[in-house]
């Protein structure tokens, strides 16, 4: 028997810094929705108490360093398994990018561990063994929309987004989330986004509001950083996408598209100067079940 387990990225549809608490940590709240660009986790049972890794991308730590590794390994001292298994992570989402791909593969890959020994933990189980692992593997373990607080990891569950085409770009370089973190300046912050508006108009299920309420406030820090965000999303608005965003710490930016022939015309507009451009669904929920 083997698990194959699905990974998908998230993208921001608001992210917000509130203030910086006295841990050192910053206090955010986030609408998050889940998409259908994903990497595919494999596991195998092995005979010896061991974890291998392994991927097919070279930009991700092939070690106890990947957070899919941290993942099987925290599982197996929390519930004292001595068990072995190989992971091997086929990678889709663009590394550092914003998208919680590593995040995501550990989610995964406590979902499928969780099913390969039978371990017949809950959702919300999984979700607090992520929280130790990184802030974001929460939200990922349900893969679905929510509303995210504290660090991240304090959710509230939200209905799916009105369906449309998310096209993807992500400049060449990636970013440090850490780095990132590190310039925001709290008191300096211009516009801020309405989650409360944002979680209405999904609720409504209204496109439109939704396109026009797309704010991430760390969006002119990575700007800075990566003149590119700025050139991306121009050029996605000028081919036709109905709202643009960089997700996360960036850089990756992402245009909600909702007439499908216009999609083709984004994407041509952006390969000229990314290498990495998808146009996917939305996928706002990963599968019914998962969220019981
Ligand atoms: P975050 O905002 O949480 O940093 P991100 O989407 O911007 O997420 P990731 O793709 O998760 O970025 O990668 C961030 C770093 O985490 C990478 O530079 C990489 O070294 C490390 N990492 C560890 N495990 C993984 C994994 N399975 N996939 C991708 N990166 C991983």
């Amino acid at each position: 028997m083997y698990i194959s387990e699905k990974a998908p990225a998230k993208i921001n549809l608001t992210l917000d810094v509130l203030y910086k608490r006295n841990d050192g940590y910053h206090e955010l709240e986030m609408v998050m929705t889940t998409i259908d660009l994903a990497d595919r986790i494999d596991l195998h049972p092995l005979p010896d108490d061991v974890i291998l890794l392994e991927s097919s991308s070279g930009l991700v730590p092939q070690d106890e360093r990947n957070l899919a590794y941290l993942a099987a390994k925290m599982l197996k001292e929390k519930l004292g398994i001595k068990k072995g298994v190989s992971i091997y992570i086929s990678k889709q989402i663009p590394v550092a990018g914003g998208l919680a791909g590593g995040s995501s593969d550990a989610a995964a890959t406590l979902r499928g561990l969780n099913k390969l020994w039978g371990l017949g933990l809950s959702l919300k189980e999984l979700a607090k063994i992520g929280a130790e692992i990184g802030s974001d593997v929460p939200f990922c373990v349900y893969s679905n929309t929510a509303i995210a607080r504290g660090r991240g990891e304090i959710l509230t569950p939200l209905p799916p987004p009105p369906p449309c085409w998310i096209v993807l770009a992500k400049p060449v370089h990636g970013v440090s989330t850490a780095d990132v973190f590190r310039q925001i300046r709290v008191n300096e912050i211009k516009l801020r986004p309405s989650t409360e508006k944002m979680v209405e108009a999904i609720k409504q299920g209204d496109y439109d509001a939704m396109t026009k309420l797309l704010v991430n406030v760390i969006e002119p820090i990575t700007m800075k950083m990566h003149p590119e965000v700025k050139k991306i999303k121009e050029k996605m608005i000028q081919f036709g996408a109905d709202g643009v965003l960089m997700s996360g710490s960036g850089p990756t930016v992402f245009g909600l598209v909702r007439n499908e022939s216009r999609v083709p015309r984004i994407v041509n507009s952006l390969r000229g100067f990314c290498q990495q451009v998808f146009a996917v669904r939305m996928l706002g929920i990963l599968d019914q079940g998962l969220t019981k």
